[in-house]
């Protein structure tokens, strides 16, 4: 299956994805994960992504379309892929293209997450992630047992720097400006699916599911 997850930011993209990563067995390539990782190993591209991530503004598109055609062509992408939080611009889905036509792939479906502008700054501000493992919880949708610390491996909850609501702002309006007009592009090309991202997230997955295997 090669999917995108297309949808603001807070709309579900990346835990929906870890569900179908479980269920499918194919791999979840997220820029926004990869970029967090160059940030925190300092690499030459993380130094000069930072001060966009910061901003909440967008990393250039040739530097998010060569880390995607890189990952796209590793051995583990044979079987298909989940792409989430790419493409953000027009220009990313047309490099998408070129690269999958390269590669003598297409794009099976893309999900649009549909979720209501406000429920996202709610959702976003709430949101932790471990330090050590990256599991994700919510200070009011999914607290942990014990204040700060991770469930799974008691590393210590952190907010992401581009999670505070100043920046959350800019980051939905850059989605409206910037990424929004890739919900037109792919209903023209035949391949979006609509699904409703303000439900339960077990109801959404299974929204997905039927969406992605409907003819
Ligand atoms: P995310 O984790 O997907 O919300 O991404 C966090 C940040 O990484 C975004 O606000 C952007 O600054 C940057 N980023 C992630 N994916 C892209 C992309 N496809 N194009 C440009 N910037 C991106």
């Amino acid at each position: 299956m090669k999917l995108i997850l297309l949808g603001p930011p807070g709309a579900g993209k990346g835990t929906q994805a870890k569900q179908l990563v479980d269920r499918f067995g194919i791999p979840q390539i997220s820029t926004g994960d990869i970029l967090r990782g160059a940030v925190k190993e300092g690499t030459p591209m993380g130094v000069k992504a930072k001060g966009f991530m910061d901003a909440g503004g967008l990393v250039p598109d040739e530097v998010v379309v060569g880390i995607v055609r890189e990952r796209l062509q590793k051995q583990d992408c044979a079987n298909g892929f989940i792409l989430d939080g790419f493409p953000r611009t027009v220009p990313q889905a047309d490099a998408l293209k070129e690269t999958l036509g390269e590669l003598g792939k297409d794009l099976d479906s893309v999900v649009s997450l549909e979720v209501d502008a406000e429920a996202l700054v709610e959702r976003l501000t709430g949101r932790r992630t471990c330090k050590d493992c990256g599991r994700g919880f919510h200070v009011k949708f999914d607290p942990p047992r014990e204040s700060k610390k991770c469930d799974a491996c008691g590393g210590e909850l952190i907010q992401r720097d581009d999670d505070k609501e100043e920046t959350i702002r800019q980051r939905l309006q850059v989605y409206d400006d910037q990424t929004s007009p890739l919900v037109a592009y792919y209903r023209e090309q035949g391949l979006l699916k609509a699904v409703d991202g303000m439900l339960a997230m077990d109801a959404v997955q299974e929204k997905i599911l039927a969406a992605v295997q409907a003819p």
